[in-house]
């Protein structure tokens, strides 16, 4: 649990309909590549050779390593600027409009509280109004302490394997998805465990979140384009695929093939049949 005098969340009001719990900082907001410009602006530059800040800023005229307590400074700088920086992700904006339409969204960024009103302005003026907590504390006991004992849906979206593992271990129903750029520094990102979904994008995530928190929306009303994107991370579980009747052409291979069919929730089971076939993909089973 949380105590109040930690983190206030007296403010935040949920509604009855799912709630999608949204981290800010490379999820939302572009972070790492607003940040390589921002300290290249002072004469310094970034070496993705681990996936730290620390120890890896140089100096472009001596190649000297900037310290700890200097790197920790242009952190803070960075978020005390970040409204001449950062810019959102790809469709973002789009997704999350859309998304709000059946779901309470809340962005939870671990940024040093301080700097909330820069990242107010920021989100506001980019057209995400949604709420707004950060905090340093771990994210699994504040998503607890949001989501109580409701028995609608969740879900958690972060770049960072310790908060997905956080939230994971204090809320077990939460859908989670792990989203990030595919930038240099975040090929040295420590994995998540096995059974957090990894999204390529925000259409991807807009998909899973959409198959996990409106049950009744059936796959068969999907097109076939967002059903691929459900079941496109693949392989390594299950081998199957999803093959409507009504088009010969829209098969696709499926993740845990099974459990995302029962979380999809058909409502024309005779429409779109689900099959399993041999790993090697060569034979109907069932
Ligand atoms: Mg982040």
């Amino acid at each position: 649990m949380i105590g109040a005098a930690e983190l206030d969340i007296s403010h935040i009001r949920l509604g009855e309909r799912p709630l999608i719990v949204c981290d800010v900082d490379d999820v939302v907001l572009q972070f790492i590549g607003p940040f390589q410009l921002f300290i290249q602006s002072l004469g310094h530059e970034f070496l993705p050779r681990s996936f730290r800040l620390h120890g890896n800023i140089v100096s472009m005229a001596n190649g000297a390593e900037i310290e700890d307590q200097h790197v920790s400074r242009l952190i803070e700088e960075f978020f005390e600027s970040q409204e001449l920086w950062q810019t959102p992700l790809d469709q973002v904006v789009e997704t999350l409009d859309r998304l709000s339409q059946e779901a309470d969204i809340l962005f939870l960024t671990a940024m040093p509280p301080r700097f909330q009103d820069q990242r107010r302005r920021l989100l506001d003026r980019i057209g995400l109004l949604f709420p707004l907590l950060a905090s340093e504390q771990p994210k699994g006991p504040i998503v607890h302490a949001l989501h109580a004992s409701r028995s609608l849906p969740v879900v958690f979206i972060d770049d960072m394997a310790r908060n997905l593992h956080s939230v994971r271990d204090h809320v077990p129903d939460c859908l989670l998805i792990h989203l990030m750029p595919s930038s240099p520094v975040h090929r040295f990102a420590p994995a998540a465990a096995d059974d957090i979904t990894r999204a390529t994008d925000w259409t991807h995530a807009a998909a899973l979140i959409e198959a996990h928190s409106f049950p009744a929306r059936s796959i068969a009303q999907l097109q076939p384009h967002e059903r691929t994107a459900i079941l496109a991370p693949c392989h390594r579980l299950e081998t199957g695929c999803i093959e409507d009747r009504r088009r010969a052409d829209a098969e696709c291979h499926g993740f845990r093939l099974l459990h995302m069919i029962d979380r999809a929730g058909f409502e024309e089971p005779c429409i779109v049949a689900p099959r399993m076939v041999d790993r090697a993909g060569e034979q109907a089973m069932a």
